[in-house]
């Protein structure tokens, strides 16, 4: 495969940008090789600027629910710009899909536009602290909230610890403030409420972990941190960047029935751009200025043309039937790969819920926790990862990431994708 544009690229990049990319995971450090330049896409393949063609199971990290350059997304961009980009000023179309989102996700009674994930994050804590006007903040181990300081803290020693910076630049103060406990597991939750419930302002976390590989709640432990949060008083604030509008129109507190206080959203609303929104409870979120005391703006928040690619992104995703067809290619997809599995069992796993997939290079059975996840052959993977894109299918760069089917895949893509893996797994294992 001839990859000599992106290589040229690369290194011009690699003068001018940090690992010549604008976020680490794209450098395909933990794979190897060289990052492919993308030109264009289209439905479920993009190309790059060699030419060479992939079906692509990154789909942006998640936004595109509808494959690349969707014509409804593309048409509702293209007329907005054309009336201007940004005014600085409310929009109709804010209040348009503030009213889809209400509508579809079960917790959310008043929402704000925010310009990514992170910075949805960064407000609902900021929100939860305001509102309760407690300082800490509980976190799951594994769990991945954006960049924000108090999110970037790993798990110290012990069950229950105080959070240690996970990255350079972030003050010890910021971290403290930060306890992090295991996913999956009640007992730990329970017994940090217990001890230290009147100083924690909310719990966040992933209801299905997808930054760390796919890791699924174990039954009842979404509904037993509800329960917990609620006797203690502190909030629950569901981080549904990813699973938002992903597992169902309602999101993962529809999928599971479980109702978080404050919900965060990114990724799908956006339509692939740049748009992040947390919401809830009408009583806390009449906390924000300019209702409230709690200070959260933003130049470009509920920007003109994001609010257009959301509207029509939602409006395809509340179509009659759109997640049970979606539910159906993930069900194929796991149909035609499980069987191949089969012959290298005590090797590889292969996990997925609805459109979300991961493949897990280990002998474990079952992958329950962050440490199960940290325990997989991540060399295996990074061999699979370049056997697949020989193979013109294009895998998340690195094997702590998940896979996204869109509506756009085939079912033809996906028995391309099967024999892919088929032929990948006999050439690495
Ligand atoms: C991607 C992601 C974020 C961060 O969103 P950005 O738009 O990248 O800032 C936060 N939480 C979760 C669960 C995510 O998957």
């Amino acid at each position: 495969m001839n990859t000599s544009k992106s290589e040229t690229l690369f290194k011009r990049a690699q003068q001018l940008l940090p690992g010549g990319v604008d976020s680490p995971v794209r450098a395909f450090k933990s794979v190897g090789g060289t990052p492919r330049f993308i030109r264009e896409g289209k439905s479920s393949c993009f190309t790059d600027e060699d030419g060479n063609s992939f079906i692509d199971y990154c789909m942006s990290w998640g936004p595109l629910i509808l494959g690349h350059a969707d014509d409804s997304v593309v048409e509702a961009v293209r007329e907005t710009a054309l009336k201007g980009t940004s005014f600085g000023t409310p929009h109709r179309f804010e209040v348009e899909l503030a009213e889809m989102v209400i509508n579809a996700v079960p917790s959310i009674e008043k929402v704000r536009f925010v310009c990514s994930g992170t910075e949805a994050v960064m407000s609902a804590i900021r929100l939860a602290r305001g509102f309760t006007g407690r300082d800490k903040i509980v976190k799951l181990d594994g769990c991945y909230h954006g960049h924000a300081d108090f999110m970037l803290v790993a798990a110290g020693s012990g069950l229950a610890t105080f959070g240690t910076p996970d990255s350079a630049g972030v003050t010890k103060g910021n971290a403290q403030d930060t306890l992090v406990v295991p996913y999956n597991d009640l007992d730990a939750l329970a017994a940090l409420l217990e001890n230290e419930g009147q100083n924690i302002a909310a719990v966040i976390l992933e209801p299905v972990p997808c930054n760390y590989g796919l890791i699924l709640p174990a039954p009842g432990y979404l509904a037993g941190v509800r329960e917990l949060c609620t006797k203690h008083n502190v909030l629950l604030i569901f981080d549904e960047v990813i699973t938002g509008f992903r597992l169902g129109h309602g999101g993962a507190q529809e999928y599971f029935g479980v109702k978080p206080d404050l919900t965060t959203l990114g990724k799908i609303i956006g339509g692939g751009l740049p748009v992040g929104a947390y919401g809830g409870r009408n009583d806390i979120m009449s906390m924000i200025s300019p209702e409230g005391p709690v200070y959260q703006a933003g130049t470009l928040s509920g920007n003109p043309l994001a609010m257009a690619a959301g509207i029509a992104m939602l409006k395809s995703t509340r179509s009659e039937g759109f997640y049970q067809s979606l539910k159906n290619k993930g069900e194929k997809f796991r149909s035609l790969i499980s069987p191949l599995l089969e012959k290298y069992k005590g090797k590889i796993l292969f996990d997925s819920i609805e459109s979300i997939f991961c493949f897990y290079f280990t002998d474990q059975k079952k992958i329950n926790t962050v440490n199960d996840v940290r325990r997989c052959d991540m060399k295996l993977f990074a061999l699979f990862h370049g056997a697949m894109l020989n193979r013109g299918v294009y895998l998340s760069p690195s094997g702590y990431e998940v896979g996204f089917l869109s509506s756009a895949h085939s079912n033809e893509d996906i028995e391309k994708t099967a024999s892919a893996v088929s032929d990948s797994l006999e050439e690495i294992m």
